[in-house]
């Protein structure tokens, strides 16, 4: 089903001198909704969204594997919160305003039909996140909302009450009103020092590991469905621990899956200065306490399973080929029968199901959501209303922000949020 505008009045024909005038800086997820939230609410305002790119949106175009994953089922904004390494305390101000069930309302209202999957993420029934295009090209335009492509904004300059907008095509426009949404961007962090501001140096977050181990060659495809890891990294001046639960993939170059990415979220600050050096262990097991590993071995042993091959048993329903590898790695031959067990390979078996060490030795490309740990420091911005505390009538959303969240629909609905409060401080103007 194609979306369908809400149908608002279109914007009321306004002198340009009554006007006023915004620019949004950056046509992603956070610039596009700030927009067509300020434009229903104050037809007065002349909006310019300024895209660095041949098109806006493209993030949006890409996410979820093209399915655009716009939020997550969890509408208590304490819970939420969880689900963000960074920016919790100042999110909650946010969520308590605008958070998924309201992003849910919001598309569903303007046609775009949503659907949950059995893990909280929150999808376009039509699985395709060229919906959520179509609706804000088709919001935009109603609105009358100017989208300048191919204009990367290179400096903006406070001149008494306005901003002086240029970009690299040298073109000069003012505005009473500046929305810097520029994303991972380091021309929209430039942007933001020049204007007075602190930047976190932005690393990556959400990542799999690279893993050089023996025991992992040639499982890429496998998945353990759930799975718990520790994550040891040492700094330069301290020793941080991670943990986090989930299921994991084993790759060709080390280990994914929401498991990894959750311990890629959290440690991402420590494991840059680490150089992604860290020590992970992995329960494969993580239902099942070591005693009852080890006494169902034992049993196994005893009963009538110990003719069989060690290769050939399914245990704890493992993956086989996962098994073997473990088996191995334990000191134990998978063609050698259950019984011929003897107690110290039994229990660096239970060992490794429970603490298999593997060392990450590196950060692998991401196929999948990728964010940026860092940006704007989020004590020079007020959140009730997303304005600078050093600059007046500068506004910041989205991703430039200090702010991140886990894979699952957190990190686009951390832009709606934003993308509504500054609507609300807009709207008054
Ligand atoms: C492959 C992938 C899949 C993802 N999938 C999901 C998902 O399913 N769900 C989810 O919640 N999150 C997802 N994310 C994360 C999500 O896309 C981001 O959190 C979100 O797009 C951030 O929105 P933003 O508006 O802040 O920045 P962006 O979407 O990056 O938009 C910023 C825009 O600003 C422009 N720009 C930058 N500098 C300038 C400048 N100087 N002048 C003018 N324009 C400029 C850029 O070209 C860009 O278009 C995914 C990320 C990736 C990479």
């Amino acid at each position: 089903m194609s979306a369908t505008p809400d149908p608002v009045p279109a914007k009321p024909a306004l002198t340009g001198a009554a006007r006023l005038r915004i620019a949004i800086i950056g046509g992603g997820a956070a610039g596009f909704f700030t927009a067509i939230n300020t434009a229903e609410k104050n037809p007065a305002a002349a909006i310019t969204i300024f895209e660095a790119g041949h098109k806006p949106l493209q993030k949006v175009r890409i996410s979820g594997g093209g399915r655009c994953n716009l939020t997550h089922h969890c509408f208590d904004p304490v819970r939420l919160v969880e689900f963000y390494p960074r920016g919790q305390r100042e999110l909650k101000s946010l969520f308590a305003r605008f958070q998924p069930e309201n992003t849910v309302q919001w598309f569903e209202k303007r046609g775009v039909k949503m659907k949950t999957e059995p893990d909280g993420r929150m999808f376009p029934r039509s699985d395709t996140s060229g919906e959520v295009l179509e609706l804000f090209h088709a919001l935009a335009k109603r609105h009358d909302i100017r989208i300048h492509n191919q204009s990367r904004v290179e400096r903006i300059q406070k001149m008494d009450a306005q901003f002086e907008v240029t970009t690299t095509s040298r073109q000069t426009e003012r505005f009473d009103v500046c929305v810097l949404a520029t994303g991972y961007s380091p021309t929209g962090w430039e942007l933001a020092k020049a204007l007075g501001h602190t930047v976190l140096p932005p690393v990556p977050s959400l990542f799999p590991f690279t893993i050089h181990d023996a025991v992992l060659k040639d499982l890429q495809g496998i998945a353990l469905p759930q799975a718990k890891g520790k994550l040891v990294v040492k700094g330069t001046h301290k020793t941080e621990t991670f943990t986090a639960e989930g299921p994991v993939l084993i790759t060709h170059t080390g280990l994914s899956g929401p498991l990894i990415y959750r311990l890629s979220a959290w440690g991402a600050r420590s494991l840059a200065e680490s150089r992604y050096q860290a020590l992970l262990t992995l329960d494969c097991l993580p239902t099942q306490s070591e005693d009852a590993l080890r006494a169902e071995l034992q049993h196994l042993l005893a009963g009538p399973e110990g003719k069989k091959k060690l290769g050939n048993l399914s245990f704890a329903a493992l993956p086989n080929r996962l098994w073997q590898a473990l088996l191995v790695e334990s000191g134990a031959n998978p063609e050698e029968k259950v019984e011929t067990l003897g107690k110290k390979t039994l229990n660096r078996l239970v060992e490794n199901l429970k603490r298999l060490p593997l060392q990450v030795t590196g950060k692998s490309p991401s196929k999948e959501e990728f964010v940026s740990c860092g940006g704007v420091a989020l004590k020079e911005v007020d959140f009730k209303t997303l304005q600078s505390k050093c600059v007046p009538g500068l506004y910041f959303g989205g991703e430039i922000l200090d702010i991140d969240g886990l894979t699952g629909g957190f990190n686009f609905q951390a832009c709606w949020s934003a993308g509504w409060v500054i609507s609300e401080a807009l709207k008054a103007l």
